[in-house]
């Protein structure tokens, strides 16, 4: 008879002691790769519909009236179960279902963002110059400008015409369109340029958007080209050179979403931060029936530039929502803020071995690994940082280990090499305890960037897993 091979008693006390993740494949069934995979097909078609965050918006209200929500207005009867939302000038949205337990007892909150580092266009764009139209552009958020040239790219937005109506323009997004492209020079012409930093390679003022080539026909004017690209727009669009004016039109990668890898298991796209967490809060949210506590997803605009403006995580349109709500069960909005909790859900920087010299191995975030908690962001010594509490990242902890969400703990990357920041600290000013949570993102705030399937998908659990739990919130 064999003998059975006992454990040694380093071998058990190691098991007992030690902090050994393990990879997320290592640990997932048959049964959540199968909803994995659908949940991923699900989330390219929301970041093909939501490129900008009026499209991002517009496809969340299409999902969420689907699926029972209806608009809430000041003064509505709301009862447990109620699923809701309310659009902010169409550039974001915040979504509730409504919980059996007063909102006195506070409501669990997931935050992201639907605005991505982007062109857009100056107010006045179109000009000619050796026989070529080009549109200038002014970008939005942080962009490494040598990326957007020489690829793709789709025009979207809306123009405000002179009498007040309103156009939507989308160009370049559909499979025969014609698409738009930022020169970049050749190799051949370079030498003075290869020797500028990449910073400087490619002036913010060289980012314009080659539009048109051919002349207006039978005419001896100036600017032929540009007449003729304005004239096609007229005959679409109804607009003219100075509606441009009036005009939030942005250039943003035309092509889709799609897989990574001959194993299929990442995706790569534009926008997916935030749109990886944005999706993941909305369809945690859309999955729920009748919670204990108020769940709530909040998918906020202008995140890359500072959270600033009406429709940034800033503005009170937020504070305004969350206390017609409370009036609707006579709460204290202060009351309900200072016992609730928010995920802000925000992608992580995932560890590049192309670009080891950046990350600080033992903390940062890696692919295939689950959803990344983090419990401060910020630059040098956590500047700008609403740091989470231990008791908060416990409680957090414990409910992801109960439903079985794989999640790792991590840092953006070298503590002196640089930082960031995220909607977590204007829900903190708020008195919410706050955490941030999202996707590893390889690439980020490129034209292309890429996640793992499986982070995309344990994001979506550990939202939902929050709003779905029973556990008593931690004490304040
Ligand atoms: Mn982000
Ligand atoms: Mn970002």
């Amino acid at each position: 008879m064999e003998e059975k091979k006992q454990k040694t008693h380093g071998e058990q006390r190691r098991e007992a002691l030690l902090y050994r993740p393990k990879h997320g494949y290592d640990r997932l069934s048959a049964r959540e790769e199968t909803e994995m995979q659908a949940y991923c097909e699900d989330y390219k078609m929301f970041l093909d519909a939501g490129k900008t965050e009026r499209g991002c918006v517009a496809e969340a209200v299409r999902l969420a009236e689907a699926r029972g929500f209806r608009p809430f207005t000041r003064g509505m009867t709301v009862a447990p179960g109620d699923k809701l939302y309310r659009v902010n000038r169409g550039k974001s949205v915040v979504l509730a279902v409504v919980g059996t337990a007063p909102l006195s007892t506070g409501a669990v909150i997931g935050a992201a963002h639907i605005d991505a580092p982007r062109l857009d266009l100056k107010p006045s764009p179109l000009y000619e110059d050796a026989e070529l139209a080009f549109l200038k552009t002014h970008y939005y958020g942080g962009i490494r400008k040598y990326q957007w040239v020489a690829t793709p790219l789709a025009l979207q937005g809306i123009v405000v015409r002179k009498d007040g109506s309103t156009v939507q323009i989308s160009i370049g997004g559909g499979p025969d369109d014609p698409v738009f492209t930022i020169d970049d020079l050749l190799p051949h012409l370079a030498t003075d340029q290869n020797k500028k930093s990449l910073s400087e390679a490619i002036p913010g003022e060289n980012l314009n958007l080659l539009t048109g080539s051919r002349p207006f026909p039978d005419d001896e004017g100036s600017d032929r080209v540009k007449l003729a690209v304005l004239e096609l727009l007229h005959e679409k669009y109804g607009i003219v050179e100075e509606d441009f004016l009036s005009a939030e039109l942005t250039a943003v990668p035309s092509y889709p979403a799609c897989d990574v890898g001959l194993d299929r298991s990442m995706i790569g796209a534009y926008g997916q931060d935030d749109r990886a967490c944005a999706y993941a809060c909305l369809a945690a949210l859309l999955s729920l029936e009748g919670p204990e506590r108020t769940a709530v997803c909040m998918l906020a605009d202008k995140e890359e530039i500072g959270s600033e403006g009406v429709s940034g995580m800033k503005s009170a349109a937020f504070d305004t929502f969350m206390s017609d709500l409370c009036d609707t069960q006579r709460v204290a909005l202060k009351a309900c803020y200072e016992r609730s909790i928010c995920l802000s859900c925000d992608v992580a920087a995932a560890y590049d071995p192309n670009f080891a010299e950046v990350y600080e191995k033992r903390n940062c975030a890696r692919m295939n690994y689950g959803v990344s908690l983090c419990k401060y962001t910020g630059a040098r010594g956590k500047a700008g940082a609403s740091d989470a509490s231990a008791e908060l990242v416990g409680y957090v902890r414990r409910v992801l280990d109960q439903a079985g969400v794989i999640w790792q703990m991590t840092e953006l990357g070298k503590v002196d090499q640089g930082g960031g920041g995220t909607v977590a600290a204007y829900m903190a000013e708020r008195d919410i305890d706050t955490l941030d949570a999202g996707v590893p993102v390889l690439s980020m705030h490129a034209p292309f960037e890429t996640t793992s399937k499986l982070d995309c998908y344990m994001t979506y659990l550990g939202v939902r897993a929050l709003y779905q739990t029973a556990q008593p919130l931690p004490p304040v």
